[in-house]
């Protein structure tokens, strides 16, 4: 539905000199959604998200926020809009509790320091910036971007240098967000994170978009296969490697054996007939389409889907 529509970028376009950093992208992103902005380096995410943000004028085309352009007053519009940046750009020695006070009375609200405790920074409340670790300065980052309220966040590589723990909690955290109302923009070169966490996502290269959808459907429309892994107790799979229809080719792996096949369906049916015909037992089947960041890869490559 229009009124669904948060985010409404229609035609973007923004040069350096003679590079062409944004070549005229459309997007809308949708109430409560996570949107992925995916791309190689130098791509157009970041200049995207600076024209989002306000801090950089675009050369061309328009977008709003919950209907508002920026031309309704910029205030309003930072206060719509919380980011998280990948280098925050904090002094050292300011603590987080100081970082806290000073984006609160920026926006006008409340010191929020409830928010540093959501966070799981309770304990460093009185810690300098420079002190915190990697994980801890994200978690500042995030903490000081929700410091307002936003309804729509802005996460440029949140997970970055995370360890599996950490990375997993901020996950957590985005889906809480995410539950509660919150349009989130994600720009990430970690794919898979882009496809566990995304609604929908935009792949740009060299400032268009090129692909676009669900994760499920740019998976979907690729020359990738479909990988099923399978294991049986006797030995009727021994002959048969590549005898299955639908198997592009297939490999003996650790006492499994692994199809790739351009149409699952058809496959796994063919094995599971074969299998109980011969007496024998299935012991494992694993079927894996093709990652996002395989797509990606020959999207990116090929230069269009
Ligand atoms: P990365 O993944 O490496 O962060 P990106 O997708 O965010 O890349 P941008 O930083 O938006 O890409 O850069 C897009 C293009 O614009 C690149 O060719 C880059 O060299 C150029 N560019 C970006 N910022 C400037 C600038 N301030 N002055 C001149 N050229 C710039």
């Amino acid at each position: 539905m229009e009124n669904d529509i948060v985010v409404e970028v229609k035609d973007l376009k923004k040069t350096y000199g003679d590079t062409i950093a944004v070549d005229g992208i459309s997007f809308n992103i949708k109430k409560g959604e996570i949107f992925g902005l995916l791309g190689p380096n130098g791509a157009g995410k970041t200049t995207t998200l600076e024209c989002i943000e306000g801090l950089r004028k675009p050369d061309g085309g328009s977008f709003s926020l919950m209907g508002l352009s920026p031309d309704h007053g910029h205030i309003n519009m930072q206060n719509m809009i919380g980011v998280q940046l990948q280098v925050s750009g904090l002094p050292g020695t300011m603590r987080a509790d100081e970082a806290m006070n000073f984006f609160c009375a920026y926006h006008g609200v409340a010191p929020r320091n409830d928010i540093l405790e959501r966070l799981g920074l309770v304990e460093k409340i009185n810690t300098q910036y420079q002190f915190l670790s990697t994980g801890q300065q994200r978690r500042l980052a995030l903490a000081l971007a929700l410091a307002h309220e936003p309804p729509v966040l802005i996460l440029d590589e949140p997970t970055a240098g995370l360890d599996v723990g950490s990375r997993v909690e901020l996950h957590n955290i985005m889906e809480e967000l995410k539950g509660a109302g919150t349009t989130i923009l994600l720009a990430t070169h970690d794919m898979a994170e882009a496809e566990k966490m995304s609604n929908r996502v935009a792949i740009l290269l060299n400032g268009r978009i090129v692909a676009t959808g669900t994760p499920k459907e740019i998976t979907a429309t690729g020359a990738g296969l479909t990988r099923i892994t399978v294991q049986v107790k006797g030995s009727s799979l021994s002959n048969m490697t590549g005898k299955f229809p639908k198997v592009i080719k297939s490999t003996n792996r650790d006492g499994y054996v692994v199809y790739f096949s351009s149409d699952a369906g058809t496959t796994v049916s063919a094995i599971i007939k074969y299998i109980s015909e011969k007496n024998d037992e299935l012991i494992d089947l694993r079927v894996e389409r093709p990652s996002l960041e395989e797509r990606f890869l020959e999207i990116t490559s090929n230069g269009a889907n």
